[in-house]
């Protein structure tokens, strides 16, 4: 299935909620979902009745949007995370939380997952000191994740760095602002992520 190249804001329209996809507008009066409460297309305003499938299927979509994540590759996180022990929902968003993209995003080198997964593909970063330009890695504790050398000087990353000097990084990464680096200390844990998930619901779409 080919990427979603529309209006980000549609999305986030969609869910009804912020799913904080294009930065700093997110912040301001002109998000879309601060001004316009209705799902889009004509018939937006009239979808009131939501049964139970249409919550379970929207907030696994709403995760999806999130995260920037193909249906395929979702679905694959969700048979990885009832694999292991633990609770399963936990278990997926920890997965989630540990993508390449995502902690490129969260250590503050990106204004949103868009722009930190393209910074990774346009190889940025590299993970352990070897280059590493696939977005969807799945980092694990002990992975050290930093800016390549040869990248320091461009303008973009200069202005990205100042970001980071500010930005607030979660606690399982250990930050080293300095060599604009990070290292996975421990596995993101649920009251880490600070997204109001129901993941609950997401198991209850994939286990019918
Ligand atoms: Fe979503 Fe951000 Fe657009 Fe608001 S501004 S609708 S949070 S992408």
């Amino acid at each position: 299935m080919a990427r979603y190249t529309g209006p980000s804001c549609k999305l986030c329209r969609r869910e009804g909620k912020k799913l904080f996809l294009k930065g700093d507008r997110c912040l301001t009066d002109k998000c879309a979902v601060a001004r316009r409460t209705t799902a889009p297309g004509q018939h937006g305003a009239g979808r009131k009745n939501v049964k139970e499938y249409g919550l379970q299927l929207r907030e696994k979509q709403s995760a999806r949007r999130y995260y920037g994540v193909q249906e395929n590759q979702f679905k694959s996180y969700y048979v990885k995370a009832d694999k292991k022990e633990g609770v399963t929902g936990e278990n997926l968003l920890s997965i989630l939380e540990t993508r390449f993209d995502n902690i490129v995003y969260r250590m503050g080198l990106a204004a949103s997952r868009k722009e930190a997964r393209q910074l990774v593909r346009h190889a940025h970063f590299t993970l352990n000191g070897k280059k590493a330009d696939i977005p969807s890695i799945i980092c694990k504790v002990g992975d050290v994740i930093a800016v390549k050398d040869g990248s320091k000087s461009s303008e973009k990353i200069k202005a990205l760095a100042e970001q980071m000097g500010t930005a607030v990084i979660p606690q399982w990464l250990e930050a080293d602002r300095e060599n604009l680096s990070a290292k996975v200390v421990a596995l993101p844990k649920r009251e880490d992520i600070d997204f109001p998930f129901e993941e609950q619901l997401i198991v209850e779409l994939y286990s019918k």
